[in-house]
């Protein structure tokens, strides 16, 4: 055996940095959590050539002093826990303060931010986890970080990064999943200087699925909403069982805004369809679950996109009721099966899994909302030129960044 030795910080951070930052899509993800956290109404989202050599997120949330901003890009600095306690109950998308300590390791990061009220801002490059530059700076309230040539000090994970292409896709991707679940935040985004999504952020979740999904996939959708003793909220659209897919990648799921993966889930929506859908046909659906942060622990996944419920059973109820209560207030439509195609999500749907949830099938208590016409009364241009003319609701407060 050789001898033992201690790893700088930088290089622990920079296997560290293995977990978190996979590819350009987890800075995305990283970024855009981060601007939740700090409160943003609106967030910007740009991208070049994959994201791999340049991303910017761009908030209206709280920034930063300048104290503050010198050690976010430090290891284990956060402000979203300070005990053990914490950890029981967590209620933002971030608690670990590792995602800039980890970005930073291996890319060139500017970031500049002012926090509410403050006079001037600040200004910070940082290169591979050093302060290479921090002066104040004039600058809007918020936080805009720019990350520039992603892996250049680790060319062993450069190579792993797919085509150009492939990582605009996970990007664009990971954007819309973030903003999928946070409707009440205005999520724009811009891939090589082209916008590929705008979402109203007026809190209303068909306008994020109708804006991120398509008006296509959103007319097929029946609302869906639920809740259960325990305190378990669904909300949300599920398909119409004559709108059925090949495959999983139109289910998607949040729980208390997080969007996540869930083999749960997804098995207890597929039992509401049980005596309507096929053998290896598959039903749509964007769901929101929410339910108190102590009953659900986020801290099990390195990028927190799987968690564990606490009590399994009831959040299966709470949605194999609420989807199919949504059936049961149907609309009959046409019998014959219709493909639908995702405008933008690219398919990722974990395959082959071994669902082990059932339920029986009863009548549901949940309570259904009549099926909306919202998608039905524009098109995609008109919903985009409403929004931006103010006639549909917005959050109207406005905000000093151009986002
Ligand atoms: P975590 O999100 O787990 O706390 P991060 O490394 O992602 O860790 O961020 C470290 C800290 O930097 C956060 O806790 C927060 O205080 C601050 N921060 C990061 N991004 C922003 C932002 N967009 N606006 C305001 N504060 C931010
Ligand atoms: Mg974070």
């Amino acid at each position: 055996m050789t001898r033992i030795n201690i790893l700088s910080p930088l290089l622990a951070d920079m296997i560290a940095a293995g977990e978190v930052v996979e590819r350009p899509a987890s800075v995305i993800k990283e970024l855009m959590e981060n601007a939740f956290d700090a409160g943003a109404k609106k967030v910007k989202v740009e991208f070049r050539n994959g994201g791999s050599t340049y991303i910017r997120v761009t908030d209206d949330g709280c920034g930063m002093s300048p104290e503050d901003a010198g050690v976010a890009f430090m290891r284990h600095a956060t402000s979203k826990l300070s005990d053990e306690h914490g950890l029981e109950a967590i209620g933002t998308m971030g608690f670990r303060g590792e995602a800039l300590a980890a970005i930073s390791a291996v890319s060139r990061i500017e970031l500049i931010t002012r926090e509410k009220g403050a006079e001037e801002g600040t200004r910070l490059v940082i290169e591979a986890g050093d302060i290479r530059e921090m002066l104040p700076c004039g600058c809007p309230e918020g936080t805009s970080i720019t990350v520039r040539d992603i892996f250049y000090n680790t060319p062993a994970r450069l190579k792993f990064l797919k085509s150009d292409r492939a990582e605009a896709s996970a990007c664009l991707n990971a954007a819309l999943r973030c903003a999928l679940g946070r409707p009440e935040v205005s999520v724009r985004c811009l891939r090589d200087g082209e916008e590929e999504f705008f979402t109203p952020g007026d809190g209303r979740s068909e306008s994020a699925v109708y804006s991120l999904l398509g008006r296509e996939i959103a007319n097929t959708l029946l609302p869906c909403k639920g809740s259960s003793p325990e305190g378990i909220g669904v909300q949300g659209f599920v398909s119409s069982p004559a709108t059925s897919r090949g495959n999983r990648s139109m289910q998607h799921f949040t729980c208390n805004g997080r969007y996540i993966k869930s083999a749960l889930l997804q098995a207890a929506v597929e039992q509401a369809y049980k005596n309507t859908l096929l053998t290896g046909r598959f039903p749509a659906c964007v769901l929101y679950i929410t339910l108190s942060c102590a009953a659900v622990d986020v801290n099990v996944h390195p990028t927190k996109n799987e968690v564990k419920f606490s009590d399994e059973r009831s959040v299966f109820d709470g949605v194999y009721h609420a989807a199919l209560g949504a059936l049961e207030n149907e609309t009959p439509l046409p019998a014959r099966t219709r493909e639908v195609s995702a405008p933008k999500f690219v398919h990722d749907a974990p395959k082959g899994e071994q669902l082990r949830f059932s339920a029986q099938a009863h009548t549901s208590a949940a309570a259904s909302a009549p099926r909306a016409d919202f998608y039905r009364q524009m098109d995609a241009q008109t919903f985009r030129s409403e929004v931006q003319s103010g006639s549909l609701k917005l959050d109207g407060k406005g905000s000093s960044l151009s986002v």
